[in-house]
């Protein structure tokens, strides 16, 4: 009955437990790594896994954003008018899962081939398209990996950081190790806000499978019209193949985990810009300060529109949802900026400032 134990069950203030200051968790935190000491503090023991850091740039980060500026094809022109409002690391929870599925796949089909035939007339001569039914059973084995990548994220903006996570796949595939162990890291030296995990290892791995299956399933379901077709044309020489209709089709995947990364913390630099009163986004690789996306105004031609709504549902790597806020002047943005520096990682962008968006992705 001690005073401090009713302040402990009372405020529900969660500490570091390395070095004891407050931590921001929210109920999806399965880890939360202290902003202050980098100790991370793990919600269950069921979620403990290895953590990994790719250390991002510290310092410059404004002078990347003006390189673009003044090299992007389409930038280079509208740089006068562009004013960088907000820019910071942001540290994305991502994890790759390699995968390898197998299936026994079966199936039968009716495949529609047509033959064109020229008959002749008193009045010369004509074409007739003929079509017959054929009814073929195909069956087989197939077996692939994968490497899924993931966000260890309950909701992100995909658009942005699916080209993140692309792009250090490539560096992972040369086996360019940029990662060091969390512990191993100069606390100090990470400048910028980590976003908290919230989907543990075991769900990365149930996910993982799952997208694997989904994938095989599309393979096989390709092989398997090709066999068919293949198959009737085999059956009815002279005749091509065309439409498969399937009566019944059995694909069974079996997935095995063959590798699950660290918890890699990857940097992105995100960067808010106005043109022309209007705000826009653009972000880049931490490590390198690569561009990997970028909202662009439109000076002419095509208006996409159509992400607004992509824009607007799925908030920036899940932060607080807020509605949009009316950009109505320069003191509108100044106000937006204050809210984006304290609750980083979410963002609002109105239809208004969407209109003349044009979005620019690596490759
Ligand atoms: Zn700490």
């Amino acid at each position: 009955m001690s005073g401090e134990q009713v302040e402990e069950t009372k405020g529900e203030v969660f500490k570091c437990q390395r070095c004891g200051a407050p931590l921001d968790i929210s109920p999806e935190t399965i880890v939360a790594i202290c902003p202050y000491c980098g100790y991370p503090n793990w919600m269950s023991q069921a979620f403990i896994h290895p953590i990994v850091v790719v250390p991002g740039k510290t310092r410059g980060l404004d002078r990347i954003f003006h390189e673009w500026l003044s090299i992007d094809d389409e930038m280079k022109h509208l740089k006068d008018k562009v004013v960088l409002k907000n820019i910071e690391i942001i540290y994305v929870p991502v994890y790759y899962v390699s995968v390898s599925a197998s299936s026994h796949y079966r199936g039968r089909a009716t495949v529609t081939l047509t033959r064109t035939r020229v008959i002749k007339t008193d009045k010369g001569t004509r074409t007739k398209v003929e079509t017959r039914y054929v009814t073929v059973h195909v069956s087989g084995d197939y077996q692939a990996s994968y490497t899924i990548p993931l966000v260890a994220r309950r909701a992100a903006d995909r658009r942005i950081i699916d080209p993140l996570i692309e792009y250090y796949y490539g560096f992972l595939r040369k086996r360019e190790s940029l990662q060091v162990p969390i512990d191993k890291v100069d606390w100090k030296e990470i400048k910028g806000q980590v976003l908290a995990p919230e989907i543990g290892p075991k769900d990365a791995e149930d996910y993982a499978r799952d997208q694997a299956c989904e994938k095989m399933y599309k393979e096989v379901e390709n092989r398997m019209n090709n066999e068919a077709r293949e198959r009737a044309a085999l059956m009815s020489p002279g005749w091509i193949p065309t439409f498969v209709s399937w009566h019944y089709k059995i694909i069974p995947c079996r997935s095995r985990i063959d590798n699950i990364t660290p918890i890699i913390l990857l940097p992105m630099i995100h960067a808010y810009y106005t043109y022309q009163r209007r705000l826009y986004r653009a972000a880049f690789a931490g490590w390198d300060g690569r561009k990997i996306y970028s909202e662009e105004p439109v000076t002419q031609g095509a208006r996409i529109i159509s992400y607004i709504g992509a824009l607007l549902a799925s908030g920036i790597l899940g932060g607080a949802g807020l509605a949009g806020i009316y950009l109505g002047g320069e003191a509108a943005i100044a106000g937006g900026i204050g809210l984006i520096a304290g609750l980083a990682g979410s963002y609002f962008l109105t239809r208004e400032a969407l209109k003349d968006v044009e979005v620019e992705e690596l490759e």
